[in-house]
């Protein structure tokens, strides 16, 4: 890998109590590049012989080794250096796909790998969260087609997941229970936004659903991260993942892109028992032809507006998700 000098450093946004990631070198990073895959077996990156890869993101956002920030602010402003690790997952040596083209032990072996990473970087004393996505399709931005998803090793606690452990540790003091088993209870009771049942997991449309086609699985069990999930368990989530992303695939029948990540215990050593690991899907699209945006009042003011219902879209996507079983199994 060619020497690479990264501008880089935390910026404290004392508005909204958020950190953003100053990543001033990520500019000269490639867009769609039009001639040899980096991601090909047999490329400088990945050599031959392999069904999954992690790989260190040539372009990081976040490193091990972080310059010193270069920006002076006073306060209110706050900076600190961009500590973390930023790795790529290959999934397949196959240039095109989606998970669901993926032989099943494939889909197995990325959730392993991701498990092992989990492990690996959260064990790292500066690691306080390790976040898993993967984003699919040009309508999200992804720069490169071949298969992969991406490792966020932060020194912080993302506020998205924060605002969840928050809720999670208030209502296990009330209530003496796990917000997320009982979110699972209300969504098996109700039964209208279940999407496809597993004998270990359950994808469904949230109740508050705030992109259109929006899904979420669920552990039946109460963990909270890849580490304590057993075999039958992985495989079945691998089995899932293939499923849900069949589902969207068939919806339109076009390849849907969507945005997937991890919502997973933070490793910052800290006991977090009262958390639940689950997976989110945000398609973008609310129509064949339409993307859903976040725009004024979504993005100004944080209101999420739904068209439709988020039962009336569960049900589309159950009857997709039944075509789309045909075609897997
Ligand atoms: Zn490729
Ligand atoms: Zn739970
Ligand atoms: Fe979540």
């Amino acid at each position: 890998m060619e020497k690479m000098s990264f501008k880089l450093e935390l910026r404290w946004n004392p508005l909204l109590r958020e950190w953003v990631i100053v990543a001033a070198h990520r500019q000269y990073r490639p867009w769609q590049p039009k001639t040899i895959c980096p991601f090909c077996p047999g490329s400088e990156e990945t050599k031959r012989k392999w069904s999954v890869l992690a790989l260190p993101n040539k372009f990081p956002s976040l490193v091990e080794s972080p310059p010193s920030p270069f920006s002076s602010p006073k306060p209110p402003y706050k900076v600190e250096k961009a500590y973390g690790i930023c790795e790529v997952i290959v999934e397949t040596p196959n240039h095109e796909g989606d998970l669901c083209d993926l032989p099943q032990e494939n889909v197995k072996r990325v959730i392993d790998l991701f498990a092992q990473r989990y492990r690996e970087l959260g064990s790292k004393s500066f690691v306080k969260y390790v976040f898993i996505f993967r984003n699919k399709g040009a309508a999200i931005g992804v720069s490169l087609h071949h298969p992969h998803s991406q490792i966020y090793a932060f020194s912080f606690i993302p506020p998205r997941i924060e605002r969840e452990l928050t809720s999670a540790l208030e209502h296990f003091q009330k209530h003496e229970t796990c917000l997320f088993c009982n979110v699972l209870k209300a969504e098996k009771e109700d039964g209208k936004r279940i999407v496809y049942e597993s004998e270990y997991m359950v994808a469904f449309v949230p109740y508050s659903a705030m992109w259109p086609y929006e899904i979420h699985i669920y552990p039946r069990r109460h963990l909270g991260s890849l580490l304590e999930m057993s075999e039958e368990e992985r495989s079945d989530l691998a089995w899932v993942l293939r499923v849900v992303t069949a589902t969207y695939n068939s919806l339109f029948g076009f390849s849907l892109p969507y945005i997937m990540v991890f919502h997973q215990s933070p490793t910052d050593g800290k006991n977090y028992s009262f958390y639940h690991m689950h997976i989110e899907f945000y398609p973008p699209h609310r129509d064949r032809e339409k993307l859903k945006y976040a725009a004024g009042v979504e993005w100004g003011a944080g209101v999420f507006i739904y068209d439709r219902t988020p039962e009336s879209r569960a049900k589309e996507l159950r009857e997709a998700c039944e075509k789309a079983l045909r075609k897997l199994k």
